[in-house]
């Protein structure tokens, strides 16, 4: 009995979760996951966190979708609020993938013939392989002659990227993770590594046990300022004054790199200029971090012979994302604190393919590699080779296209394995957008809240049902493998795209993953001398690579940046507050993200059994101060409020998070997060302000 316990077959995969991207061993029996193990990757060396060990359940969960459906004539109007998960397969009838592709392809094709590509709108998936996202991208604009495309990126690091292209060229990390290791000075900011990127936390808490110095820079507070030298827990939204004064300080004290600047960089003089006034003094009581430890903080970073910074969302999910950013890119060009092992920018990627997904163009403005849409020879190259004529204006980005559907612009939109009934902003309005679409398409492996609204559900396929290349934070390319047969009816998402492009004319003919990976990588210069083959042989490769046989580059921008003169540009910032300010009505400030249990939406991990039982509920945490000043007590059942909606859940306790703040993770449907949130948008970026909007708090009216 033993014997047979242990003589699973086990697969070489990648995990599906987070940007990490740890490399796993997939034992299967009888066709079902019963365990996975880390392997000997280039970003895991066999680690691997809860979400990777424990939660695969999901593949196997009852609430997979198997069959193609199809919304009944009868069903009651979309997008009520009151929705639960419970009755949802009654609004649909199970139909063929004929009839359902025909239906799918139908509808959007009579939104374009109405309106022309304005008429039409896709969102694809950063859980999707390279592939898929090359493919997605490739049918809106080649289907529709619209730009309007775009993913989650939107809403995680897309001011990131933007002020990475405007500063270095380039919107990718310019070094892994694991150069913490050689870093004497680790700064991380906004980002909680230790929930959200576990397996890359434990590279920043051994560089720092090695003695390497520790700056955790976080509004809320956190496991890894344990691990610190310094954890500066300043006042939200405040980013740019605390950091401006640090670059005072470099400026001021002459801590920068000046032979550096000149032979590299642009706009020294500007920022010289700009930063005059954001003392260390003047700034401590808008940053609440006192003068003197922004001066050792700037001292620490600007003369350790290696320092570099990571961040996360809670430096990009704010209307001033971009000038955040902006001011990390600074320190680090001021100071030639880049290009040399442990140094560089390091913006934590959230989702398993978000980077790979944005390299492969899943976004309005970029044909893959970031090429412009808006440039006439670019554009000439893909007319030519993808035969149509495609649509010289960049497209709407996330937020944009459910104002637009309210607007009565777009009337159809197809959605492949992404929950903006979950994840966008202002989901009265995110909602009410998804139910005014004249005709909604959803690919995806569950019933999510999106595929409520949709008219046809196409059931796809579960990352470990198929073949395809996966993108993590460090610039690795990794392969994916197929583990487990897929359920019912469901397709693999390539299958379903190319399907549904030629019911729309466009006559694709791939006959496999690996023709789909070699004309992708045909338009991406960055995937030079990574070909199938060498990913099959070595599983994983980074980007970009000078050789066939030479492992990739690691760290970037040692002697120049890919900028049209090769120098890096500092862009100086002032100050601009969160949309949103706390008032007598809405005293609190809150915050939104993750668990370390539950992924994003949640649709995966609420399904994985060890991990919904560790986090099973809906839960606001506030600081025990707080709690008790409001009269309220923990672990009852409150209402929080802002000026968009209202939802109940449990309070919780919680002393990382600060004196007038609240958080809440948006992975519960029972109370979405995102009925609170402020849909304001980063005016370069055009990223949501999720990490700050004013709120309240009060007992719930039904206890
Ligand atoms: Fe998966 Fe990320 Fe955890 Fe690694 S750190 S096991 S990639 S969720």
């Amino acid at each position: 009995k033993v014997r047979e316990i242990f003589t699973e077959e086990t697969v070489d995969s990648v995990c599906p979760f987070c940007g990490v991207g740890c490399l796993t061993s997939v034992s299967v029996k009888d066709g079902r996951i019963v365990k996975v193990d880390g392997r000997d990757g280039p970003a895991n060396e066999n680690r691997l966190c809860v979400k990777g060990r424990f939660g695969f359940d999901y593949v196997s969960s009852p609430e997979r979708l198997t069959k193609p459906l199809i919304r009944r004539d009868d069903a009651p109007k979309r997008g009520d609020i009151s929705m639960t998960r419970d009755n949802h397969l009654d609004y649909f009838r199970e139909a063929t993938w004929e009839e359902a592709l025909d239906r799918a392809a139908g509808g959007l094709t009579a939104a374009f013939e109405a309106k022309g590509g304005a008429g039409v709108a896709g969102f694809g998936s950063a859980k999707g392989s390279n592939e898929e996202a090359y493919l997605f991208q490739k049918l809106i604009r080649q289907g529709f002659q619209t730009n309007n495309v775009d993913h989650c990126t939107r809403l995680c690091h897309a001011s990131s990227v933007a002020a990475l292209i405007e500063g270095i060229g380039s919107g990718a990390v310019t070094a892994p993770f694991n150069a913490a290791e050689d870093a004497d000075c680790m700064i991380v900011i906004g980002a909680r590594p230790a929930q959200n990127h576990p397996v890359a936390a434990t590279y920043i808490k051994q560089a720092a046990k090695k003695g390497g110095k520790l700056i955790v820079m976080d509004p809320r507070g956190q496991d890894l300022m344990r691990h610190a030298d310094y954890g500066l827990q300043f006042k939200p939204g405040t980013d740019v004054a605390m950091l401006n004064a640090i670059l005072n300080v470099i400026i001021t004290e002459e801590l920068y790199d000046s032979q550096y600047i000149a032979a590299h960089v642009d706009g020294f003089e500007a920022l010289k200029e700009k930063i005059r006034d954001f003392t260390p003094e003047a700034m401590e009581p808008v940053c609440g971090i006192e003068a003197q430890t922004l001066r050792e903080v700037a001292r620490l970073y600007a003369t350790s012979a290696k320092s570099i910074i990571f961040w996360g969302m809670g430096v990009s999910q704010h209307v001033h994302g971009t000038d955040n950013v902006r001011c990390l890119i600074a320190m680090a060009l001021t100071t030639g604190q880049i290009g040399r092992p442990g140094t560089g920018l390091h913006p934590l990627r959230g989702q398993n393919n978000v980077q790979g997904a944005s390299d492969a163009g899943l976004i309005p403005m970029f044909y893959p590699d970031y090429r412009a849409v808006g440039n006439e020879d670019i554009r000439a190259g893909y007319e030519d080779a993808w035969g149509r004529t495609l649509d010289p204006v960049r497209g709407l980005t996330v937020v944009e296209i459910m104002n637009d559907i309210l607007a009565g612009g777009i009337e159809a939109m197809f959605v492949q394995g992404e929950n903006p009934a979950m994840s966008d902003p202002d989901q009265n309005h995110a909602r009410k957008a998804l139910s005014t679409l004249k005709h909604l398409v959803v690919q995806d492996i569950f019933l999510t809240e999106t595929a409520w609204h949709a008219d046809v559900i196409l059931p796809a396929s579960a990352h470990a049902e198929k073949l395809g290349t996966y993108t993590n934070t460090n610039r690795q390319v990794q392969i994916g493998r197929p583990c487990v047969p897929l359920p019912g009816e469901a397709r693999a998402d390539w299958q379903i795209l190319i399907d549904l492009a030629n019911r729309l004319g466009l006559n694709w003919t791939y006959d496999g993953v690996p023709a789909i990976y070699e004309e992708m990588r045909s338009h991406m210069a960055s995937l030079n001398n990574i070909s199938w083959e060498r990913l099959e042989r070595d599983g994983t490769v980074t980007y970009p690579a000078d050789a066939p046989d030479k492992p990739g580059n690691e760290i970037l921008f040692g002697h120049s940046f890919p900028t049209a003169d090769g120098r890096g540009k500092i862009v100086p910032t002032d100050l601009v507050p969160p949309s949103e300010l706390p008032d007598e009505d809405f005293p609190l400030v809150l915050t939104t993200g993750r668990l370390l249990e539950h992924w994003h939406t949640g649709a995966m991990t609420r399904r994985a059994t060890v991990l919904d039982a560790i986090e099973p509920e809906p839960v606001v945490s506030m600081n025990p101060r707080d709690i008790k000043m409001s009269g309220l007590e923990i672990g009852q059942q409150v209402t929080v409020e802002t000026r968009r909606g209202a939802i109940t859940l449990t309070l919780r306790a919680d002393r990382d998070v600060s004196v007038g703040m609240m958080f809440i993770p948006f992975c519960f449907f029972e109370a979405p997060a995102n009925f609170l949130t402020n849909p304001q948008l980063d005016p370069f970026g055009k990223i949501p302000e999720f990490k700050f909007c004013a709120a309240r708090v009060g007992p719930a009216e039904h206890q």
